[in-house]
């Protein structure tokens, strides 16, 4: 039997929701050069590892 999901339990799930702090690294694109997470395009100008992986700026963030 499945029990019902009590709101303690709930609540206590949507606690861990929020990411950790994410190490910055430098934007590798120079002409950007903006604090960007490791290991993600970077949200300013789309480059990831020298390279436009995203649409800068802009679309549906
Ligand atoms: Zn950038």
């Amino acid at each position: 039997m499945q029990h019902r999901t009590s709101r303690s339990r709930t609540r206590h799930r949507r606690a861990h929701w929020k990411t950790s702090a994410l190490a910055l690294t430098t934007c590798t694109n120079p002409a950007c050069g903006k604090p960007t997470p490791t290991h993600r395009a970077c949200r300013h100008c789309g480059v990831y590892r020298g390279r436009e992986v995203l649409p800068p700026m802009g679309g549906d963030t």
